[in-house]
């Protein structure tokens, strides 16, 4: 489960932006009418922007998010107001189903065999919902039509509610339970957003705005994952080496700075194998991140990692480092493998050091904290010595 400050922090980004574009809809009346003859342009230009970077990235899951946003920017622009109005009933149907289908599907590429199975399924989805609008099925409007609640939803059918509170319902355990936090809080929000665009559709303007904005949420999100990949570890997520180097840059008059590695990893891949390996990396990756006294950890790199403490002096930072190598020694880590699991720990060993007057940049109070993290090693391992 995540913790509800992230999912606050995550939820704010995308939040904030929707809410820009609901204010601009709700004060409509005072807004200048160029700016809302602007929006298509608008959205076109964001989306013509995702789409590129989209596919330098190899984000592949936001040409098909996108994609259906132009078609019905368009249709809503260009078709004639019956058919409209079938585009509108379809895709508030089944866009958020196919936002949600599209989250969870992997990352592949484009012409691998999953990416062209992707495709396929993809044109096939948006040929449906044309032939529909251009051959309207009075038997197939009937069904989706079919009224359940005694209250109207007007102008969402009672199954379009149905589909968007399911939708609504699923993001939210999804953005509550699974760990990738940042998509999953903005594919919740990008669903209201849809839903409010078309619940607020005789409002002027809803629809264009409610469809820019998601672009625009969208754009933030791809914006926000490419600094990601930069300056977080892939395995463990936690902020890498880059991000360290930046830090470290920013460090005040005094800091200190502990090097960490672990005890014996090499024997421990040969034994379990690199998978475990991994699995282990990311346990203790996952205590050193939630390091006490102000302290910020990054994966230096390998089993090696550096925790920076701002403005500490180096006893009180000891006491954490200290406290961390306890916790990961006494945490056990289950090996399963196909018939038996057994129970192992790890240990951490560090150095540890207070920047002085003699290092001239703080690479060099890394360089004597690498020195004390020998010393550890020597003098046994799983302990923490100060440099
Ligand atoms: P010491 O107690 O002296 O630190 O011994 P050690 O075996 O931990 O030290 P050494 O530096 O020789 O071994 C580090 C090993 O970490 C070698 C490499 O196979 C492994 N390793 C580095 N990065 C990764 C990774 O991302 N995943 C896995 N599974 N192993 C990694
Ligand atoms: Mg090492
Ligand atoms: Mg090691």
């Amino acid at each position: 489960m995540n913790s509800l400050k992230y999912i606050a922090l995550n939820l704010l980004m995308p939040l904030l932006i929707s809410l820009v574009f609901l204010l601009l809809i709700m004060n409509g009346a005072k807004i200048p009418g160029i700016i809302f003859s602007l929006t298509p342009y608008i959205f076109y230009a964001v989306s013509a922007m995702i789409l590129w970077v989209s596919w330098e990235f190899n984000r592949n899951r936001f040409i098909f998010i996108i994609i259906p946003l132009i078609i019905m920017h368009i249709g809503f622009q260009y078709l004639s107001a019956q058919r409209a109005t079938d585009l509108f009933l379809y895709s508030s149907l089944l866009y958020p189903l196919h936002i949600i289908l599209f989250l969870f599907l992997k990352e592949r590429g484009l012409f691998s065999i999953w990416g062209i199975f992707k495709i396929v399924f993809f044109v096939f989805e948006i040929a449906i919902v044309l032939y529909f609008v251009f051959y309207p099925s009075a038997a197939l409007k009937e069904l989706l039509e079919v009224k359940i609640f005694a209250i109207s939803f007007y102008p969402l059918k009672d199954v379009t509610a149905i589909i968007g509170i399911l939708t609504v319902l699923i993001m939210g355990a999804v953005v509550v339970f699974n760990r990738y936090l940042m998509y999953n809080s903005t594919f919740l929000v990008i669903i209201i957003t849809f839903y409010m665009g078309l619940f607020f559709l005789k409002t002027p303007h809803a629809n264009e705005i409610s469809l820019l904005a998601i672009s625009v949420i969208i754009f933030a999100l791809l914006i926000r994952e490419s600094y990601r990949l930069a300056f977080y570890d892939e395995l463990t997520s936690m902020p890498g080496r880059r991000a360290l180097v930046e830090d470290m840059a920013k460090l005040g008059r005094k800091y200190s700075l502990a090097m960490i590695d672990i005890d014996f990893f090499k024997k421990f891949n040969d034994t379990y194998g690199h998978d475990t390996g991994d699995e282990v990396l990311k346990m203790v990756a996952s205590k050193l991140v939630g390091v006490g006294g102000d302290g910020k950890a990054y994966r230096y790199g390998g089993e090696e990692f550096v925790i920076l403490f701002p403005s500490k002096e180096v006893d009180e930072s000891f006491v954490h480092v200290d406290a961390l190598r306890q916790k990961i020694a006494t945490s056990p880590f289950i090996v399963r493998n196909k018939k038996s699991s057994k129970t192992i720990y790890i240990n951490i060993s560090s150095g540890i050091v207070q920047n002085s007057q003699k290092d001239k940049d703080p690479f060099a109070a890394m360089k004597r904290a690498d020195n004390a993290l020998y010393k550890a090693k020597e003098a046994g391992r799983n302990q923490v010595i100060k440099g």
